[in-house]
């Protein structure tokens, strides 16, 4: 018999009770134990609805109050020492979030995805050992409830592998002898408690591995096989590839493998899987369209084929925390797309048809089969979805168009000619706080409480304002003050055709924080103009330049859920053409600066070495695409966030932004030696103020920020700007920032000016 399995069931709930719950929790307004209570309910709840559906390998310890890589930190007595000695609730978000006297724990993003884990710390001498039972609790927590489940752990080389080093030249995996041992109590355990299989994640399989950590994995399931369970391995994201022969050989009892994202892995896989169990990755964990479930089929027929029936799985390519839950509350969409949706609710259903359709009880499901037939036969010929004069278009994209018609160096005359900058230019990155006001008036606004009319006349006021402010505080290019924009994604997407938008389909992003990504369903074009009128507006409010402000075609894909049915390569493809026609329209308005955003070109670099060089040439590609419509005298800048710039500089520089601003101020310009290092060729604007933080830098430190930056950088090259958008900051921060980091400029401007005379 072939069965079913979840590798993991989003926790947020389906209408975000576990972030209510939690968060009511921080203000004080819930105990603890309300708290508890709310978190097994939802528990409770998600077994049943897998139990329900027919899944038979039902996970548990895939619930986590903030994140799974943090519950094992604590698992495993990994606290910094900064947090004390506990090992309680609040010790567990204080880690996360911090507290007055200890700052929280770096977080960054789950291999590449959109989900945020909590950075383990490791440092010299520290003793790790089973600190909590939180798997075994909740094991039996739904065994009381007579659900049996499969026990889910981040694997012992995974969660050593993703953590940071704190005592310099400190090797973390010297740690893994004590992680083994923590491992091997709590898997005897969880057999003594009627466990019978565990599911242990060891995505790190998807990457490239040094042999430090291929020997980490052999010594880790030598010694772990025996302990306990039978342990399902799994392996996520990407193919195994070279990683194969090693997963094969481990001694474990099954190995899973992600056949969405590398279906054509599977031939290799059946042959090198010898006796263990497989589970087949058919679903896709990380998208929200319905599967094609002959297709599904066709592919685990031939796995059935060649090792038998009772050793398949059928599962979804990895866990679904990265879907919404529950499709049926989606009211916002029209029945056609809905059709072509699934979200983890609906996911169980299908990995439950694939199995039953395996174990000779087609006609049962042949109801689930037709409309998943449908689905696909409409999608492959919908007129919603398939636009010819869009694909003509891209079909016409020449090499020429991803070009400016000059070299940089001869444009960047005409940009000086036109735009009449002093040295060591000011602006800022584009949006200004958005206050309790704005946010109060766009959520009256949604609800109908205040007319177009009226609220666009607020919007217009804030603008004036904005500008009138910038004026008065001194910087050289305005922004308008993005009050008119919601999310950076979101706000062009509304305004795109082939975008829809969820009312609920909330993803967790970290911690309670949940995001409602966009989804792009169809080809993408620009009915019309998207910034125009306000950026129009806003010059007309100001001699100086104002720039045009704009989210760039790879930095939209990354963050929303891309459509299947094409490669990603087509689809940010056809946004650059849009944001190109937009970049060009904002010329004809009579923008002369330009700002495409792209913070998210670093996190879509694939997870193996060898694919990334494909990869940023077709993201650089795609920039440059939007970017190149304009005349010479037109300056592009772009933004990014915080990012590793040191092994991607050659496409840096290959993006060809006359301008580009970075996150640099908490590295305290350690980044820029990268951009020194590379002879960027291009202007940049290091950022001197850190905006995460509510803190005021003095202008004597952002003067010293720059000075260090002109060391490196040709002074006539920098640029001064914060760090990001200060959406998120308090007015008076702002102001008090601005005044200090216009300041800082003009006393550099001030010295270069004596030292040329
Ligand atoms: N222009 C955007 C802003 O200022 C950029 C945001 C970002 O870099 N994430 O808000
Ligand atoms: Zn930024």
């Amino acid at each position: 018999m072939v069965t079913a399995a979840n590798l993991g069931f989003p926790r947020i709930g389906a209408k975000r009770e576990l972030k209510h719950a939690i968060e009511s929790f921080w203000r004080e307004e819930t105990s603890q134990t309300e708290l508890q209570r709310s978190a097994s309910d939802l528990r409770a709840q998600n077994w049943k609805v897998q139990q329900d559906a027919g899944i038979d390998a039902i996970p548990s310890n895939d619930f986590s109050l903030y994140d799974q890589v943090l519950d094992t930190t604590l698992m495993l007595g990994a606290v910094p020492a900064r947090f004390g000695t506990g090992a309680d609730l609040s010790t567990y978000f204080a880690m996360a979030r911090g507290t007055k006297d200890a700052p929280a724990m770096e977080m960054t993003k789950w291999f590449d995805t959109n989900y945020h884990y909590i950075v383990p710390e490791f440092t010299e001498g520290m003793t790790l050992q089973l600190a909590s039972t939180k798997p075994l609790d909740e094991f039996l927590e739904a065994k009381a409830l007579g659900i049996e489940t499969r026990p889910v752990l981040v694997g012992p080389v995974t969660w050593l592998a993703l953590g940071k080093a704190k005592t310099p030249g400190f090797d973390p995996l010297t740690l893994l002898p004590q992680v083994i041992a923590a491992y091997g109590d709590l898997l005897r355990q969880l057999a003594g408690a009627g466990a019978s299989w565990v599911q242990i994640d060891e995505p790190i399989l998807a990457r490239d591995l040094s042999e430090a950590e291929v020997d980490a994995l052999k010594s880790t399931y030598g010694a772990l096989s025996d302990a306990g369970p039978k342990i399902m391995l799994t392996s996520y994201f990407d193919a195994l590839r070279d990683n194969l022969a090693l997963a094969a050989a481990l001694p474990v009892a099954g190995l899973h493998v992600d056949l969405v994202r590398a279906p054509d892995q599977l031939d290799d896989v059946l042959a090198a899987i010898g006796d263990k169990h497989l589970s087949l990755g058919l679903i896709d964990g990380r998208n929200v369209w319905r599967a094609d479930l002959t297709a599904c089929l066709a592919i685990a027929e031939r796995a059935v084929a060649a090792i038998g029936a009772d050793r398949v799985q059928i599962a979804p390519s990895c866990s679904m925390l990265h879907v919404p839950v529950d499709l049926d509350h989606e009211t916002g969409l029209d029945a056609e797309l809905r059709g072509w949706l699934a979200f983890a609710q609906q996911k169980l259903t299908e990995i439950v048809a694939v199995t039953r359709a395996l174990n000779g009880q087609k006609s049962d499901v042949a109801a689930a089969f037709a409309a998943s037939d449908t689905a696909a036969a409409t999608r492959r010929a919908s007129p919603r979805i398939h636009a010819p004069a869009v694909k003509e278009r891209a079909a016409g994209v020449t090499q020429a168009d991803s070009r400016r018609a000059t070299p940089f160096a001869k444009r960047i005359l005409q940009q000086q000619a036109q735009l009449g900058l002093p040295d060591f230019p000011t602006t800022t990155i584009g949006s200004f706080p958005q206050t309790a006001e704005i946010r109060q008036a766009r959520a009256l606004h949604r609800k109908g409480e205040l007319s177009d009319v009226e609220y666009d006349r607020f919007l217009k006021d804030r603008t004036r304002e904005c500008v009138a402010w910038q004026e008065e505080a001194g910087l050289d290019v305005l922004v308008h003050g993005e009050f008119e924009r919601n999310d950076m994604v979101e706000y062009f997407g509304e305004q795109l055709a082939g975008f829809a938008f969820t009312k609920n389909g909330w993803v967790q992003s970290y911690g309670t924080r949940c995001v409602k990504p966009p989804l792009i369903y169809g080809d993408v074009s620009r009915p019309k103009a998207m910034t125009v009128e306000w950026a129009r507006f806003a010059q007309s409010l100001t001699p100086r330049p104002m720039k045009g402000m704009l989210t760039g075609p790879v930095t939209i894909l990354q963050w929303s859920f891309v459509r299947d049915d094409q490669p990603r390569v087509q689809t940010c493809q056809q946004i650059a053409l849009a944001i190109r026609d937009e970049v060009t329209d904002l010329e004809a308005a009579g923008i002369k600066v330009i700002q495409i955003d792209e913070p998210a070109l670093r996190e879509g670099l694939p997870l193996r070495h060898a694919d990334w060089q494909d990869y940023l040439d077709w993201a650089v590609a795609t920039f440059r695409l939007s970017a190149s419509g304009v005349q010479d005298a037109t300056q592009i800048h772009t933004h990014m966030c915080y990012s590793e710039f040191n092994d991607i500089m050659p496409a840096i520089a290959a993006m060809d932004a006359d301008v580009i601003s970075i996150e640099t101020s908490r590295s305290d310009m350690e980044l820029l030696k990268v951009f020194a290092d590379f002879n960027y060729p291009n202007q940049i604007g290091p950022g001197v103020w850190d905006i995460h933080s509510p803190r005021v830098p003095a202008q004597g430190e952002m003067e010293t920020l720059l000075r260090k930056a002109a060391e490196v950088i040709d002074p006539a090259k920098l640029w001064v700007n914060p760090d990001c958008g200060l959406k998120t900051r308090q007015w008076d921060e702002v102001r008090r920032s601005t005044a200090y980091l216009v300041g800082a400029a003009r006393v550099l401007r001030e010295k270069r000016a004596v030292a040329a005379e």
